[in-house]
């Protein structure tokens, strides 16, 4: 049979490694100048030089944006069900209730109407998530926040580099959080950036992942030790130069799927938006699981299904969301399969893919 095409591939290169071996001899290896530079870098590079606050993962980025944007016990925040479980988890953490909303059907991002009806007097804010590197509906989420006096704050997890309407995510919230994690379109190993609207929520991040402290031992808050060392920092810097060419093979192997797939629903792209394909997620109606094992049992291709579980029915956070009803969020998490669309694949890869796809999907019809 034919190589594995794995479904995700992370790419680290000889420059990454020379990074890291460069703080390594320095002898400082936490936090330091190779973060503050990282830190600058993304900036400019995703986020049109708003302040950025490196921590190290995503979830601690959620975590202590809502923190600093003020989120706590008593608030309730709407997230979407049909996520990474750290969306919610994170709005959990600082004591505030996550209420899951539904998604639509074609980008499946949050649906401001299930929002709407989610809003309670105590609403403190939303959370979209720019679910497989496709935004979501942010000036309808922002006219919603608006009429309500309430915040915006983004998981931008999986979308380094996409965009609405001409303007990065990341740049429409009270804050936004990117992972950094080794499957994401670029990663310092472990890591997460947080993108902050105001000085006041990056220096609140700043103090909180520092043990509240600004200034050595002066403790102004309490805090975590959330740092990005420096040799993270050191390969997210690296890859930070390579992530465009990326998201550019991303977007044209998504194009060669969206052109040649037959019989399956390809993933849509609302007009005015920019698609960075963290996945390239279909839907296949009719026996979803035998789809995946067909894929990799005769065509030895790998996929991935985000998320089978919708978040709230997992264990962990089903007590938030007695007798929900979201059923776009049912069906997706039925439905959906994310093929390969790394940049690591080749053009007989991608043949295969179609080829591979096409197969499945005409012989189960
Ligand atoms: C990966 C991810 C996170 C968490 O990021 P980590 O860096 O793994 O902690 C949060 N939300 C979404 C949607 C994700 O995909």
């Amino acid at each position: 049979m034919s190589d594995f095409i794995p479904p995700a591939k992370p790419i680290i290169g000889d420059e990454e490694r020379e990074a890291v071996d460069r703080v390594l001899r320095s002898g400082m290896v936490a936090q330091g100048p190779e973060v503050a530079a990282f830190e600058k870098e993304f900036s400019e590079h995703f986020v049109q030089g708003r302040p950025v606050v490196a921590v190290n993962s995503g979830t601690a980025g959620l975590h202590l944006g809502l923190l600093a944007a003020g989120v706590g016990p008593g608030d309730e925040v709407i997230v979407p069900s049909f996520t990474f479980a750290a969306t919610g988890n994170s709005v959990a953490l600082t004591g505030a209730t996550p209420v899951f909303a539904d998604i639509e059907p074609d980008t499946f991002t949050l649906d401001p109407a299930s929002v709407e009806a989610s809003i309670t007097s105590r609403t403190k804010g939303i959370m979209p998530v720019h679910l497989y590197g496709h935004p979501a509906r942010m000036r309808e989420l922002q006219s919603i926040a608006d009429e309500h006096g309430i915040a915006l704050y983004e998981d931008a997890a999986q979308a380094h580099g996409a965009a609405l309407d001409g303007r990065p995510v990341g740049t429409f919230g009270a804050f936004a959080m990117f992972s950094l994690y080794p499957t994401k379109n670029m990663t310092s190993g472990e890591g997460g950036m947080i993108s902050a609207a105001t000085e006041e929520i990056a220096r609140g991040a700043r103090l909180l992942r520092n043990q509240g402290m600004e200034r050595q031992y002066e403790n102004e808050v309490i805090g975590f030790n959330a740092r990005m060392t420096d040799i993270h920092a050191a390969i997210g810097r690296v890859q930070l130069t390579k992530v465009d060419a990326w998201t550019a093979a991303r977007q044209s192997n998504a194009a060669f799927l969206d052109a040649n797939l037959r019989g399956v629903v390809v993933p849509p792209v609302m007009p005015g938006a920019v698609h960075v394909y963290h996945q390239y997620t279909i839907r296949v109606a009719d026996d979803r699981d035998g789809f995946v094992r067909a894929l990799k049992e005769e065509h030895n291709i790998g996929s991935g299904v985000y998320y089978p579980i919708p978040n709230h029915r997992l264990p962990s956070l089903a007590h938030y969301a007695v007798e929900l009803d979201l059923p776009t969020t049912e069906t997706a998490a039925r439905e959906v399969v994310s093929l390969p669309v790394h940049p690591s694949l080749s053009t007989d890869d991608l043949e295969r893919i179609v080829g591979a796809v096409n197969a499945v999907a005409g012989a189960g019809a």
